[in-house]
């Protein structure tokens, strides 16, 4: 495993004593060779236009990003038909939504965090154990207080529903539950539409806040409109929710950083208040989003054969995740490796919990150079069909 050095306190007085002498190294932070990152063929398409658009400036975008960016991508996860702009959803014909580009995934989350802590009454936040390893960071850093609900059951690697149903129904009034809304990391265990539903229910009856994290829509089912289920029960049913999007994984602009925040309020007044404090946020954080991630969102979802192009690449990278699960599976069952490993093709999305332990980790680091997280988590995407019998190998001597 590759880390980032950590950087040399700097010394600036000309005596020797650093104004920052008793800083201390921060932990390393682990940087994963996830193998070589494709971009799509649109994305590239877009982006020659883009070159060639002599008249385009680099005025900064407003606080909260680029308008018609927040407009249509608002209707990527509420939407209700194949393409965006033909059916709306109620929140947003009656302008109950408000939406703002931020810096990718991780910001959204920050700035809907830093919204709360200064907004919300309730400050603890609910979040799935095991959940994504920045959630805590993004969350914590905003001054709100992290609790958990059970998500995951490690001895039948599926979705612990009455845990998670007991945790929320005991949950603080008012507490913050944060949900991913498809594609699950690191487990790759979403809940089916019937259990969404139920969870729902108990959310709304509780009055407590829902917050989905968005990183995957359309890497699940191969579908965006399918993807995004679980927001449009809690954003058509008439209460508040939050929803961070990012383009990161669905369209390949990890380095782009592009994404956004929306909040459904109850009334269209409301919706206007909040977004005038979401640009008393943004503003001391980073000032302005950038502006060529947004460029390339809005081209694609503005323009029907580009929008076509997009989904059926996306439809191409999930299907390829799901034949990579499907040889990895036969690879571990023609081999005869002893154990039960159909969680791997009944996971879905770009992560797996394989079930195997830090012991069975260890060994696979030491004796076949493979490296992946302690609590057995892959990136299904860092495998291939090249790579996916070696790696069957090294389950099979690691568990036999
Ligand atoms: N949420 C989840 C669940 C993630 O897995 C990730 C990235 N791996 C993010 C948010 C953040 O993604 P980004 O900031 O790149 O959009």
């Amino acid at each position: 495993m590759e880390y980032l050095k950590p950087m040399e306190p700097t010394r600036i007085h000309s005596n020797g004593d650093s104004l920052f002498q008793d800083i201390t190294f921060a932990p390393d932070i682990p940087v994963y060779a996830e193998g070589k990152c494709h971009t799509l063929n649109v994305v590239k398409q877009v982006e020659q236009t883009l070159a060639n658009d002599l008249s385009a400036d680099k005025e900064y975008l407003p606080i909260t990003g680029m308008p018609e960016f927040n407009k249509l991508t608002e209707v990527v996860f509420l939407l209700l038909a194949a393409y965006i702009i033909v059916r709306k959803s109620p929140a947003i014909k009656e302008s109950r939504v408000v939406t703002v580009q931020c810096v990718s995934g991780c910001l959204s989350l920050r700035v809907g965090a830093e919204f709360l802590a200064k907004h919300y009454h309730q400050h603890v936040v609910y979040l799935p154990e095991p959940t994504y390893g920045n959630h805590p960071n993004l969350i914590s850093a905003a001054g709100l207080t992290l609790k958990t609900y059970r998500y995951y059951d490690p001895k039948t690697l599926v979705l612990d529903f009455q845990g998670l149903l007991e945790d929320l129904g005991s949950a603080l009034t008012g507490a913050i539950v944060l949900f991913h809304a498809c594609g699950h990391n690191p487990t790759g265990v979403d809940p089916t539409c019937q259990q969404w539903e139920q969870i729902r229910q108990l959310v709304r009856q509780r009055g407590l806040l829902p917050f989905f994290d968005c990183a995957y829509q359309g890497l699940v089912s191969g579908n965006l409109d399918d993807d995004a289920q679980s927001i449009r029960m809690f954003g058509c049913d008439g209460g508040e929710c939050f929803v961070a999007q990012s383009y990161s994984k669905n369209m390949g602009l990890y380095g782009e950083r592009i994404g956004s925040l929306s909040i459904v309020c109850k009334t269209a007044d409301v919706a206007r208040r909040v977004e005038s404090q979401l640009k008393l946020i943004i503003r001391p954080l980073y000032s302005n989003p950038p502006i060529h991630g947004a460029a390339i969102v809005t081209a694609i979802l503005k323009d029907r054969d580009l929008y076509q192009k997009w989904t059926n690449e996306l439809k191409a990278m999930r299907d390829r995740l799901v034949q990579v699960r499907r040889q990895l599976y036969d690879s571990l069952c023609n081999k005869g490796t002893p154990g039960d490993w159909s969680h791997i093709i009944k996971q879905v999305g770009m992560y797996s919990f394989t079930g195997l332990n830090k012991d069975q980790v260890d060994f696979l680091t030491r004796e076949y150079h493979i490296y992946m997280s302690s609590d057995g988590r892959i990136n299904i995407g860092g495998l291939s069909s090249k790579t996916v019998p070696y790696f069957a190998d090294a389950i099979h001597d690691a568990v036999i």
